[in-house]
């Protein structure tokens, strides 16, 4: 008897071993695969970003409706706190690479990214940016390079990329040199290039309609301007006319990435009403997103940041009232990012093998377990 007790103690300290931290349950695996992803990125958006905007409006948001929540872990290979190309080749490679990488290891070995892997598998592909489309977070999607600051090396990848569809600004690195301060430095055109590929540039959303194979629509010479100086509300605009297009380039399914860039820069400047009114802006995105999800039954929307930036808190918002309780305020403690978890927010078909506290390489991989490959 006492052999025996000491057998199962030591089978029980082994099954124990290491941690005592409980393990979540195996998601159940997805009967039918999710045949269409739109993964919106709200580069810099936090918790404090999006609770603001929350606070701020009567009505909710539509990330609101998402109905699964995770968290996730944004450090870079190197850095404990990441940049956005790092971030976002982690979505798009499920490997952590050093800040600055785009599409890249952290050893700057080329890695294939899930929207290449997904067009191989004939499913039709769309970038949507309100920066450039070169800008580290779309640029990691169809990019290999080593800098994210090589502007002009990242355009000439999208040349041949397995694109279907870009919506960005930034067409001053595709341009031959226009004047002495725009366009590429070298004699190149990749406009031309492109176009003699058999890629249509379109000027208005509404072209999309007749449009087919791949097409581009620069949406501003360098980056699109902030919605408080003006820009169009493009993103939220382009998701309806831009699933429709991808439909129609596939039956397979699509994979789209439509990222609120600017979320990003309202931080970075501290200044809020330039975070908010881009989070909103971002936010009507989100809402035609899920409306198209909702009707489709197909469709898996996830909603996600690369960081959180400015460091936003929410504290009392007049410490010297009577009812310093009865205000928020609100307070940046940084001018960059910061490493605080960020929300992931998923709604439709798939959504809930995205609950969880997990690190920013795993949407990779829980993407691609969702559709099935
Ligand atoms: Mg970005
Ligand atoms: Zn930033």
């Amino acid at each position: 008897m006492k052999n025996i007790s000491v057998i199962l103690l030591l089978v029980s300290v082994a099954a124990c071993s290491g941690s005592n931290r409980p393990t979540a349950p195996q998601p159940t695996a997805v009967k039918t695969p999710v045949k269409n992803v739109i993964f919106l990125i709200g580069d810099g958006m936090g918790l404090a970003q999006v609770s603001k905007a929350i606070q701020q409006r009567e009505e909710p948001l539509n990330i609101e409706s998402a109905n699964y929540i995770g968290l996730i872990k944004t450090s870079s290979s190197k850095q404990a706190i990441t940049d956005s190309a790092a971030a976002a080749t982690a979505f798009s490679t499920g490997v952590k690479t050093y800040n600055g990488a785009v599409g890249l290891d952290a050893n700057g070995g080329s890695k294939k990214t899930l929207l290449e892997l997904l067009a191989e598998k004939g499913y039709a592909t769309g970038l949507i940016a309100t920066s450039g489309i070169t800008h580290a977070t779309p640029a990691s999607f169809y990019a290999h390079v080593e800098s994210r600051q090589k502007y002009y090396s990242i355009a000439e990848e999208l040349v041949d990329a397995p694109v279907s569809l870009f919506i960005g600004g930034a067409e001053d690195h595709f341009d031959n040199r226009v004047d002495k301060n725009r366009g590429r430095p070298d004699n190149r055109d990749l406009v031309k290039e492109m176009a003699a590929k058999g890629v249509t540039f379109i000027s208005a959303l509404d072209e999309l309609e007749k449009a087919s194979g791949r097409v581009g629509y620069f949406t501003a010479d360098n980056h699109p301007e902030s919605v408080g100086n003006g820009r169009s509300d493009y993103l939220a605009e382009s998701i309806q006319p831009s699933i429709g297009f991808l439909q129609r380039q596939s039956k397979t399914g699509f994979f789209m990435m439509a990222e609120g860039a600017q979320i990003d820069w309202g931080g970075h400047a501290n200044d809020i009403d330039y975070t908010i009114s881009e989070l909103y802006d971002f936010d009507k995105a989100v809402g035609a997103a899920m409306k198209f999800a909702k009707n489709d039954g197909n469709t898996l929307v996830l909603i996600t940041a690369d960081h959180e930036t400015g460091g936003l808190t929410l504290p009392a918002g007049d410490t010297k009232s009577d009812e310093p309780y009865s205000q928020a305020g609100h307070a940046f403690s940084s001018s960059g990012h910061t490493s605080v978890m960020v929300p992931v927010y998923a709604y439709g078909k798939g959504a809930e093998a995205f609950a969880g506290v997990y690190e920013n390489t795993e949407i990779y991989n829980k993407l691609l377990s969702v559709m099935g490959h």
